[in-house]
């Protein structure tokens, strides 16, 4: 416990990424997957759920300060910061709307990261449109049978506590699933485009019975707010790793541009390579600016933060999305080498325009909300 944070925020949470992520990021993504050992440093260090309160061995961090600590977890490792962000999720929902008993069960375990959570909404038939899940969720005898697959779900190889979304019989109900229930059968998904060490599985529920403190949340009327409220946050997250995917590639470009010499000309003083070093620094600014800015409003309870949290998701995957591009074509056949870390963060920031919303969608629903701001 040598290296115990007494508070959480971006300065600490960057000694820590620098001295124990940063310089494995590679190895793991190779190996398709994060040892042990580095999961319970980070849960050492208070870093899993760092929002809960002390009681829930949390530091009662604003979510302004939480999205500058993934930045910086993303800044290194999007597989890191992607079971960060599931785990979140999950820990963030029984706190908003789980019961006394049920924070009484978990929260501590999910606080202190003894306990990691997964998030399950996904199926094989249902992605961007969530109204299409499958998965269903028969109450009996005062419990419920959960019974149909998740897939693509982060940190699912690991995890010990699943919120799953399924069909319930008025509306669509959240259920946490603890991983050891019989009837729970996880299948790795492995070799991934990106955040390749991220841990993926397949997750088949088969008569699955769960008692009734399963439920979080009141039936029916919670699910949606849940569900919606739950996606904001993971995507606020993924917004702030990919500020960090940037600033990781300005940093990266920035170095090699300082040592690569052709034609007898520094890469530095080239106008071209310039230009897209200094696009990097202005989108690594405006995309941490939207994501503080939606921080801001989660603070003060404001809905508004809906709209800011797409608008800073949609600006920063696409800017990493861009410049991770334009990092390996800056370090050149160097940076096309697999193990090249320029390399990893393109085959990352893809996935940042994918997940927690695509950008398809995210275009579509900012869209909406301008014609609704107009009252058309
Ligand atoms: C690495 C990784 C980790 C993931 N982790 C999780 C996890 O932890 N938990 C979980 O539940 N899920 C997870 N997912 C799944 C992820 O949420 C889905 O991939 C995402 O919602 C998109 O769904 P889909 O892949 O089924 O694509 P589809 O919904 O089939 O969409 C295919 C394409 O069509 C576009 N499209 C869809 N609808 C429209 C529209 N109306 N107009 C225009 N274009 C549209 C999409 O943008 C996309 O480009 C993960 C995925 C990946 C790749």
């Amino acid at each position: 416990m040598t290296d115990q944070l007494t508070a959480v925020d971006r300065a600490t949470a960057r000694r820590f990424v620098d001295e124990h992520i940063a310089p494995h990021a590679g190895a793991w993504d190779r190996a398709g997957r994060v040892p042990d050992e580095v999961l319970a440093r980070i849960a050492e260090s208070g870093l899993w759920a760092p929002f809960l309160p002390p009681e829930l061995g949390g530091s009662a961090t604003d979510l302004v300060t939480l999205g500058a600590v993934h930045e910086e977890f993303g800044r290194a490792c999007s597989s890191v910061r992607s079971l960060l962000t599931v785990h979140t999720m999950v820990a963030w929902a029984l706190r908003r709307w789980g019961t006394a008993e049920q924070r009484e069960r978990w929260g501590r375990e999910l606080g202190t990261g003894r306990a990691l959570g997964a998030f399950c909404l996904s199926e094989p038939e249902a992605g961007s449109d969530t109204a299409a899940i499958a998965t269903t969720a028969r109450a009996e005898r005062g419990g419920w049978v959960l019974d149909g697959v998740k897939t693509w779900i982060t940190g699912g190889q690991r995890a010990d506590l699943f919120l799953v979304f399924a069909r319930g019989p008025a509306a669509t109900v959240a259920l946490l699933v603890p991983r050891d229930t019989p009837g729970v059968r996880v299948t790795p998904i492995d070799d991934m485009l990106g955040t390749r060490a991220s841990m993926l599985a397949r997750i088949d529920f088969r008569e699955v019975r769960l008692g009734p403190d399963a439920l979080l949340g009141p039936a029916g009327f919670a699910s949606g707010m849940l569900l919606t409220g739950t996606l904001d946050l993971g995507r606020y997250s993924v917004a702030a790793g990919s500020v960090g995917i940037v600033q990781a590639c300005l940093d990266a470009s920035a170095d090699h541009c300082a040592r690569r010499v052709v034609g007898g000309v520094p890469l530095r003083d080239l106008p071209l390579i310039r230009a897209k070093v200094s696009d990097m620094v202005t989108d690594a600014r405006a995309a941490r600016l939207l994501v503080a800015e939606a921080g801001r409003l989660k603070d003060a309870g404001d809905e508004a933060t809906l709209a800011a949290t797409w608008v800073a998701k949609y600006f920063a995957s696409t800017a990493a999305a861009r410049h991770a591009t334009e990092a390996v074509q800056i370090h050149g056949a160097a940076g096309c080498a697999g193990d090249h870390p320029v390399s990893r963060y393109y085959r990352d920031a893809k996935v940042m325009e994918i997940i927690e919303g695509s950008s398809e969608i995210q275009r579509l629903t900012i869209a909406d909300e301008a014609y609704r701001r107009r009252g058309a």
